[in-house]
């Protein structure tokens, strides 16, 4: 996942999506590290936070989800304009909405964190699939809300079959001008 080449000086958008538990915030956090590493400016939008500071308040219908979705995008989309590597780790379940990101917003990638919603279960990093069997949390994504995979990501990362490190390596060839 990387920007080499043309885009050396500009922002990028490095938008994951994918269940709760596909692996979304492990795999930004390496990439923030490596990013750091390089001394470029990065940012890490990830979906616990945004949901307790920039979309506190809002809920799981589809409206609100959206809402959530679209002010992500615009805050993504002020950083990277600024020469930020923005990684955002965020369900995202609506295809649409992606959509609509990814043809208004510069440089945007979209990274799909592809893990079988079995494996998502039975990771269960926060106890969240086990209240939503239960019934105590409505309207989640996988079990009782759709998930909508992306048609033609420009990158998949399997992490049912592959190692983080494998992921992390994973290079946009468009973007990289390879
Ligand atoms: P999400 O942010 O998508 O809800 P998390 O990153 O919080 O998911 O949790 C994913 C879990 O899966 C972590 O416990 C992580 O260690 C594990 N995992 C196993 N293999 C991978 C992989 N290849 N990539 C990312 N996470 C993995």
């Amino acid at each position: 996942m990387t920007n080499d080449s043309p885009l050396k000086n500009s922002g990028i958008i490095l938008w994951l999506t994918g269940l709760s538990g596909a692996g979304k915030t492990t795999i930004a956090q390496h990439l923030e590290h490596k990013r750091q590493e390089r001394d470029r400016p990065v940012e890490r939008l990830d979906g616990d936070a945004i949901c307790q500071n920039l979309s506190k308040g809002l809920g799981f219908s589809r409206e609100d989800q959206d809402t959530n979705v679209r002010r992500v995008g615009y805050v993504a989309n002020l950083l990277s304009r600024n020469g930020v590597i923005v990684i955002v780790a965020l369900i995202s379940p609506y295809r649409s909405i992606r959509d609509e990101l990814r043809s208004t917003l510069n440089h945007f990638v979209e990274i799909y964190i592809n893990a079988p919603l079995e494996v998502c279960e039975a990771r269960d990093v926060k106890g969240l699939y086990a209240k939503a069997r239960s019934g105590q949390i409505k309207s989640f994504t996988g079990v009782d809300d759709p998930y909508e995979t992306p048609l033609n990501p420009d990158i998949t990362c399997y992490t049912a079959a592959e190692t983080v490190e494998e992921n992390v390596a994973k290079k946009n060839h468009d973007l990289a001008g390879e």
